[in-house]
């Protein structure tokens, strides 16, 4: 389960930043996770419930999720389209294989919301 280990440094980076920012309580975070990412959103809000227990500073924390589609640019054609399954990288203008992904590997925290003391 690697999404415990990617909660556990999303956890990491919003603490110190929260820290800094004499931030008591966290109450919002948004995360980014593209569909390509092999990280899947049930299992991170899993990993989240059982670490923001453990920490007072996440108590009432809410971990919202915005998947991102994958989406590929042909190399022959320069078109771009989304990948519906994961499975077939082919451009469907020139059928050309030549793709690359332009889209859908991201995992990153987009912002936090927390209450300042
Ligand atoms: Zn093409």
């Amino acid at each position: 389960m690697h999404e415990f280990a990617l909660i556990e440094g999303i956890i990491g980076i919003v603490r110190d930043s929260a820290l800094q920012n004499n931030i008591r309580k966290v109450e919002r975070i948004k995360l980014v996770v593209g569909k390509l990412s092999m990280a899947l959103p049930e299992s991170l809000q899993f990993a989240f419930e059982a670490f923001k227990a453990e920490e007072e500073l996440f108590h009432h924390a809410v971990l919202e999720i915005e998947e991102k589609e994958i989406v590929c640019s042909c190399g022959q054609c320069n078109r771009s389209f989304a990948v519906e399954d994961s499975v077939s990288f082919i451009c469907p203008w020139c059928a050309s294989g030549s793709v690359e992904i332009i889209q859908g590997r991201e995992l990153y925290i987009d912002c936090y919301e927390g209450e300042e003391c």
